[in-house]
């Protein structure tokens, strides 16, 4: 029997999962810290021992997939756009192939989730599924007929660093009007700060704008919902996926699916638009499921 090994490596939390060939079963599971500002050597040394430890479990050499914030050169093997800064420019997969005498998979986090929601989660049975995580930041990725498209740079599906504004807000990329300057979980938490004096969670200045009495929580909540409509309108454009599905905090605000959903479908460039825009089913389970599926 051929196992499965999947790792979520999160800015602050790895989770590792050891499942029989078909992922679902799974036999064993694991979270603990990153701790990110130990270093890139730690964290190599922390993913060896977490892969090693669950060897012994394994009847044969296992099928091992890593999703990773950010993505690998396809050139130079390094990873880059990482928010997990100590990996920027190491060749992870290549270490950690080396100590393990072994291939493995590494991918991009957010591609992971859309593998994960295309082959077992909402987007199961379609064809073309776009992925979007909003959540610290922004990520996206797109799976058609079950396989990660990846693109010539590996960077297709990073609709966070479109920009929808050229004279808009500065992001970290040195872009201006990145889609995740205005609909990550992020960007709301700092827009409601700068016009309120405040800093609230997004859950907490969502339940504000439920209660109805904040007028920031108000006005906040309908800018990320127009910029969510437009960004997703021009994806769906684009695109013209069977399904877009929403990961991260951000998809836990309802309004998304309803008043969201009916201006994406307004603003798509058709006379008659039903793509389903719906939240991700398997919660935070999607990235680790998605790195287990990364190979074989
Ligand atoms: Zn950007």
């Amino acid at each position: 029997m051929i196992n499965r090994i999947g790792i979520d490596l999160g800015g602050t939390k790895t989770e590792i999962m050891l499942t029989e060939e078909d992922p679902q079963n799974v036999l064993k599971r694991k979270r603990i810290a990153t701790q990110q500002e130990r270093g890139y050597e730690f964290i190599i040394n922390q993913l060896f021992e977490l892969i090693n430890d669950y060897l012994q479990y394994c009847h044969q050499c296992p099928l091992i997939g890593i999703g990773i914030p950010g993505s690998i050169n396809q050139k130079t093997g390094l990873v880059r756009n990482s928010n997990t800064i100590c990996l920027n420019g190491k060749p992870l997969k290549s270490d950690l192939e080396s100590r393990l005498n072994f291939s493995i998979s590494v991918e991009n986090d957010a591609n992971c989730f859309a593998l994960s929601e295309a082959l077992l989660g909402a987007g199961k049975g379609k064809e073309t599924v776009i992925g979007l995580i909003m959540g610290t930041g922004m990520g996206g990725g797109i799976v058609r007929n079950g396989k990660i498209w990846n693109g010539l740079h590996g960077i297709a599906g990073e609709f966070g660093h479109t920009s929808i504004d050229y004279n808009g807000r500065d992001c970290w990329c040195g872009e201006k009007g990145c889609l995740e300057r205005y609909i990550s979980g992020t960007a709301v938490e700092q827009q409601y700060e700068i016009s309120s004096g405040k800093r609230l969670k997004l859950d907490a200045i969502y339940r504000q704008y439920e209660a109805g009495n904040d007028e920031t929580a108000r006005l906040v909540i309908d800018d990320l919902l127009n910029h969510f409509s437009r960004g997703i309108a021009n994806i769906n454009t684009a695109f013209d996926p069977d399904i877009i599905v929403i990961g991260g905090g951000v998809s836990n605000i309802p309004l998304l699916y309803t008043r969201g959903a009916d201006q994406i479908r307004k603003q798509t460039f058709s006379d008659e638009c039903f793509t389903p825009i719906v939240k991700n089913s398997l919660g935070d389970s999607s990235g680790i499921f998605g790195a287990a599926l990364l190979p074989g």
